[in-house]
């Protein structure tokens, strides 16, 4: 059975612009060939950010080893989203921390990225915390906040690797975004900023 692309048209039509910029920087690689075409309408029709149309294109075709590296570069040059400089190459990296609320014990592994120090800074408030707040509940406490501190030293030994995967991940989920804003890069910042903020 064919998809009803009327009815598709008419829905694009009614959604509000945010939706169609989500969809255009984010679902491309679920949506067929025929929603693509009328998306791509939509956004001219109500004259949205012709670099939408980039973002797409990025997100439609399998991204190359060098396409990938160009990401990546590209992220590592951006000012770091929580202190602002821009002297040093952003980083991948993770935070782990416990807490725990006597019968309640909440473990969190947050990728996150940003600048060398500021990455430093919230490791060490990370292992602080963990180290004040984690061990008393009873008894995931007790197993988790020696787990989180030992895994933190380890991710220590591991930085390099540990930061490729994450500008990885962060590259591959975030292909039509990057695309999009590529030559906005405040706009890049901001996003990158929620992203650690709501992982
Ligand atoms: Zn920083």
């Amino acid at each position: 059975m064919g998809i009803d692309l009327e009815q598709i048209r008419k829905n694009y039509s009614e959604f509000d612009d945010y939706k169609i910029e989500h969809l255009a920087k984010n679902e491309i690689g679920s949506l067929d060939p025929d929603v693509v075409a009328i998306l791509k309408e939509e956004i001219k029709k109500r004259g949205l950010d012709s670099n939408l149309n980039k973002g797409i294109e990025a997100q439609a075709k399998e991204l190359t080893e060098s396409e990938l590296k160009e990401l990546k570069s590209k992220i590592k040059k951006l000012a770091c989203p929580d202190c602002g400089q821009s002297n040093s190459p952003l980083i991948g990296t993770f935070i782990r921390e416990v807490k725990s609320f006597i019968v309640f014990t909440h473990y969190k592994k947050t990728p996150l990225i940003l600048c060398h120090a500021c990455a430093d800074r919230k490791r060490n408030n990370a292992m602080i915390t963990t180290a004040l707040l984690g061990w008393w509940g009873i008894p995931w406490g007790l197993f988790r906040t020696p787990h989180a501190i030992i895994s933190s030293l380890s991710d220590s030994k591991n930085r390099e690797v540990i930061s490729d995967s994450i500008l990885t991940q962060f590259a591959l989920e975030n292909v039509g975004e990057l695309r999009t804003n590529w030559d906005k890069e405040s706009v890049l910042v901001d996003f990158i900023r929620h992203r650690n903020q709501t992982n």
